[in-house]
């Protein structure tokens, strides 16, 4: 039970699963890729894996770590042993445009931001990735009418769990870590990052509460939900 002013919503994962929209994307940039070279999947999604690792390991803690340009750059630097502006923009564009198409919101999202909403309750969202990006994904989403506030982390110049962009959301929303409440699907970035700066938080997930060895109380979520519309019951909204 929980009276909140606010409710921060992670994004990626949280109001969409994520995983599967990300495969459909990523084979629509290989069918891309093959139509200029000779690749297998295989080699393919091995190039991916370690461009991406080069770019999260290079520039952790940043909202660059996680930008598909970047990624895709690295790729054909490799898969074509030079830079190819015109291959890199196409990867670029038919991943972000095949994700757009396919992204889906969880079972019961509308409903419950609509409920919040009706009862004055302000709503934002507090996700790692760049701007430009998650706007598209908001609007695609339907979600806008809904949202009151964004804070990524290239606009706070830091991620999650540092707790940077939850001060940076509480100062825009003007209000007191102990009004709002963190939902997210993310033990670490999420829930220890809410956790810090004394937000109650409550973690989207389908494994059992047994599976998590939750050792330190940082660790630990106020709540755990299996789908979004539970937070109504957290917030004691019928
Ligand atoms: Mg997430």
């Amino acid at each position: 039970m929980a009276t909140k002013k606010v409710v921060l919503f992670d994004l990626d994962n949280t109001l969409y699963e994520y995983e599967p929209v990300h495969q459909k994307a990523l084979n629509e940039v290989y069918k891309i890729l093959k139509k200029e070279i000779k690749i297998s999947l295989k080699e393919f999604l091995k190039l991916y894996k370690i461009s991406q690792a080069e770019i999260h390991r290079e520039l952790a803690g940043t909202a660059s770590s996680h930008n598909r340009v970047l990624y895709f750059q690295r790729l054909v630097e490799k898969s074509h042993n030079t830079i190819e502006p015109d291959v890199v923009l196409k990867l670029y564009n038919a991943y972000w445009n095949n994700f757009l198409k396919n992204m889906k919101l969880r079972k019961g999202v509308i409903q419950t931001l609509k409920k919040m909403k009706q009862l004055g309750i302000k709503i934002a969202i507090i996700s790692d990735l760049t701007t430009k990006i998650q706007l598209r994904k908001m609007s695609k989403l339907g979600i806008t009418p809904f949202i009151d506030v964004l804070v990524t982390s290239e606009e706070a110049g830091s991620e999650k769990p540092n707790n940077v962009m939850f001060l940076l959301i509480l100062n825009k929303l003007n209000v007191l870590p102990q009004d709002a409440i963190m939902v997210g699907d993310n033990p670490i970035d999420d829930i220890e990052g809410g956790n810090s700066v004394g937000l109650d938080t409550v973690l989207l997930t389908n494994r059992k509460s047994e599976e998590f060895k939750f050792n330190q109380d940082y660790q630990k979520p106020n709540y755990t939900i299996k789908e979004i519309p539970e937070i109504l019951n957290i917030l004691q909204i019928k």
